[in-house]
């Protein structure tokens, strides 16, 4: 096809070309498992958030499987039509428990789930939102659809939250939310919570955070983030995905009663877009289930977190100030990152070169993670040819 009309497109993906940013994403041909067939080539994937190794498992596939022979393949309906079915009730309720809140909503996904909250709770220009630089995409977004203004603090400065919380446009404020990603998704930092929690209280603000990186993976049987920092049941809203950890796709808000009540007769994300199809919310029950049973799983992805760290490190790379298993290994430099990460690929190893926009220029990098389904022997393989390519191209 060919459209006078759409010549505009020619000219941006050749201005992005030239910036290097034109994404062409790499295939995977089999399921999303530790060593995975990418491109037609076995290698060691050190790329998804599969954090827990649940993406294919077999008890998790019957799950799904016998959701989809119960109550078919989609609901056919938004949630407040005919769309809410009695698995996503349960899944609501389970996922509130799990997060020791007193109720949850499922969302479509983590990204919608930002938008619905950030858009409902500031819904007038006598709101604020105040938001961590290096919060991810959707919560900008969300907060670009919110009707009140937003403030941002640098990553992680809580005196520069307090300035902005003492603040006169903060102080007749009609509602605050603070919004926090609970681990950060390019970094793996976890946000200082505790204190944000104390500041907001001391300033009459509440608290949101987004622990799509944390859920299934810190705290006591992978709570998150408010577990984490002993802050069950003093946080107002758990922002999460059920894309990651929970191997499904889907997202939620854990919170009240009346607050999610109120989501549910407001939140645009829940009344104009279908609900999850029942073998999704079916996938998240059971991985829920292996969460809470096997605690060995977690063990193991801290276990190889910490294994692959230590070899990073004691190579010489630089890997930022993670904390949790996503680690990224500085490269500073576009065009080199994407260079280390076809080396790697050669070698047998898959790693992501995230470059500008994503991450500011001079932070270019590799992003990697490891989850509980690696091997020793596949993480010290991985250790070994990052050392190999990082050598040749002079990163180490
Ligand atoms: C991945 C991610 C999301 C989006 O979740 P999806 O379910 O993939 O839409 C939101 N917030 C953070 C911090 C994330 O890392």
């Amino acid at each position: 096809m060919q459209f006078d009309t759409l010549k505009f497109a020619d000219e941006e993906v050749a201005a992005l070309i030239k910036e290097n940013r034109l994404l062409r994403p790499r295939v995977l041909r089999s399921a999303q498992e530790p060593v995975a067939d990418i491109d037609g080539k076995r290698v060691v994937n050190l790329t998804s958030n599969n954090y827990l190794a649940l993406a294919n498992h077999p008890e998790v596939k019957k799950a799904a499987v016998a959701a989809i022979e119960k109550y078919g393949t989609g609901s056919a309906a938004v949630r407040t039509i005919i769309g809410t079915m009695s698995i996503h009730e349960e899944l609501e309720e389970k996922f509130a428990a799990f997060k020791r809140a007193d109720a949850a909503i499922l969302f479509q996904s983590g990204f919608t789930s930002n938008v619905a909250v950030c858009q409902s709770l500031i819904s007038a220009p006598e709101d604020l939102l105040i938001s961590d630089e290096l919060n991810h995409a959707s919560i900008i977004d969300g907060a670009r659809l919110a009707k009140g203004p937003r403030k941002i603090y640098r990553h992680k400065d809580m005196k520069h939250l307090e300035e902005i919380l003492g603040s006169p446009e903060a102080r007749k404020a009609r509602r605050k939310m603070v919004v926090t990603d609970g681990v950060f998704s390019m970094d793996g930092d976890i946000a200082p919570l505790d204190e944000i929690v104390a500041l907001a209280g001391r300033y009459g603000a509440f608290v949101m955070v987004d622990d799509a990186h944390a859920s299934g993976v810190i705290g006591e049987q992978g709570r998150g983030t408010v577990n984490h920092f002993g802050l069950d049941g003093k946080v107002e809203i758990q922002i999460g995905t059920l894309s990651k950890a929970f191997a499904a796709v889907g997202g939620y808000a854990a919170t009240t009663r009346s607050l999610r009540d109120y989501l549910g007769s407001v939140a645009r994300p829940f009344l104009f877009s279908s609900s999850q199809p029942p073998s999704v919310a079916a996938t998240c029950l059971a991985v829920l289930d292996i969460l809470l049973k096997e605690p060995a799983r977690l063990k193991s992805l801290w276990d190889n977190t910490a294994l692959f760290k230590e070899e990073l490190k004691k190579a010489g790379f630089d890997t930022g100030s993670s904390v949790t298993p996503i680690t990224p290994v500085m490269v500073g430099d576009t065009e080199k990152a994407l260079k280390f990460s076809r080396r790697l690929f050669e070698e047998g190893v898959f790693a992501l070169a995230i470059g500008f926009p994503t991450v500011p220029k001079g932070k270019e990098r590799l992003r990697t993670i490891v989850t509980a389904g690696h091997t020793v022997k596949d993480i010290e393989f991985a250790a070994e040819k990052f050392k190999k390519a990082g050598k040749e191209l002079g990163i180490i």
